[in-house]
């Protein structure tokens, strides 16, 4: 192992000589991954952020012990929430990423040569250090000018900037913890206001198959404070269910029309996905409707 730990938190354990990641964060569903190597585990203010070597995904970032992004599937999951909301806006200049930490989303913006300014805010340096360092398969080793790292709470953030961004993307944890209020109505209020006239926000609202509740309570609050709301799925296979959610909320129509065009090196998106990732079945529909 690449880094020796005194003891090992819960959800990592070694079983008959191998070593396992186990997702405990859910009541009823465990699920398990065989680890290589710990290549980073450091404390930091929010949470316990570790670089795991496994054998079926390659690096991951884990987060408390709950996986955030792969080498093998992190790209699916940073396409969708970023070129989705990009291609739907006539002329994105400024973005804001909140969250992201593992820098993905970052990553598929700045491969919009048009976008001038990228505000990644997260709220733990330690993440976005960890994984410039370590995986660079999601991060990119970004280094890219237009991207500027800012270390704050992006709850608080958002209340602090009216009318100022073309997109904004909610790249967050799930529910808990720093990332509770990035699902409440009071902060996508302020992510309206901070948005310019012809604004997109995007957000992921977890797994229609075990949050329902959540991606309900989601999509009722974007549709609200929004005149245009929409849900589209991808699936993300380490994330529990498979099939994951993003609600988007825009000041203007959602149609494609003089859009930029779209990066050519994307390995999960292409033109028929930005229309049907739209379409969704029928069990989500009925939630929705
Ligand atoms: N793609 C991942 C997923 O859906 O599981 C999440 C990506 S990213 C790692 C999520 C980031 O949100 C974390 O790095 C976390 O530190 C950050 N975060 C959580 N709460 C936050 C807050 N209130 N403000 C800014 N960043 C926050």
């Amino acid at each position: 192992m690449k880094q020796a730990l005194s003891s090992l938190p819960p959800y990592l354990k070694m079983e008959n000589g191998e070593l396992w990641l186990t997702e405990d964060d859910r009541e009823n569903l465990k699920i398990s991954y065989r680890i290589k190597e710990i290549i980073f585990s450091e404390q930091s203010p929010f949470q316990q952020v570790m670089i795991l070597d496994s054998y079926d995904f390659g690096r991951m970032l884990v987060l408390d012990g709950v996986v955030q992004t792969t080498s093998i599937d992190g790209h699916i999951y940073n396409e969708m929430i970023s070129h989705v909301p990009l291609q739907f806006h006539p002329a994105p200049k400024k973005v804001l990423i909140i969250g992201g930490g593992d820098c993905g989303a970052a990553r598929e913006v700045a491969k919009y040569p048009d976008i001038a300014e990228i505000h990644m805010v997260e709220i733990d340096e330690k993440v976005v250090q960890a994984c410039k360092e370590h995986l660079p398969a999601v991060s990119g080793n970004l280094s890219d000018p237009r991207v500027q790292f800012i270390y704050t709470d992006g709850v608080a953030f958002v209340k602090e900037h009216a009318n100022t961004y073309d997109v904004i993307i909610i790249d967050s944890s799930d529910p808990i913890g720093p990332a509770k209020e990035l699902f409440s109505y009071e902060f996508y209020k302020s992510v309206h206001r901070a948005l310019k006239e012809d604004g997109i926000m995007v957000c992921q609202s977890q797994s229609p198959i075990f949050h329902l509740d959540v991606l309900k309570q989601t999509y009722t609050n974007i549709r609200q404070l929004f005149p245009h709301a929409a849900v589209y799925t991808a699936t993300v296979p380490t994330y529990p269910g498979g099939l994951w959610s993003f609600t988007i909320g825009a000041k203007i129509p959602l149609s494609l029309p003089n859009r930029l065009s779209l990066p050519t090196d994307t390995k999960y998106v292409n033109d028929a996905i930005l229309t049907r990732c739209f379409e969704l079945p029928q069990f989500m529909k009925t939630a929705l409707s």
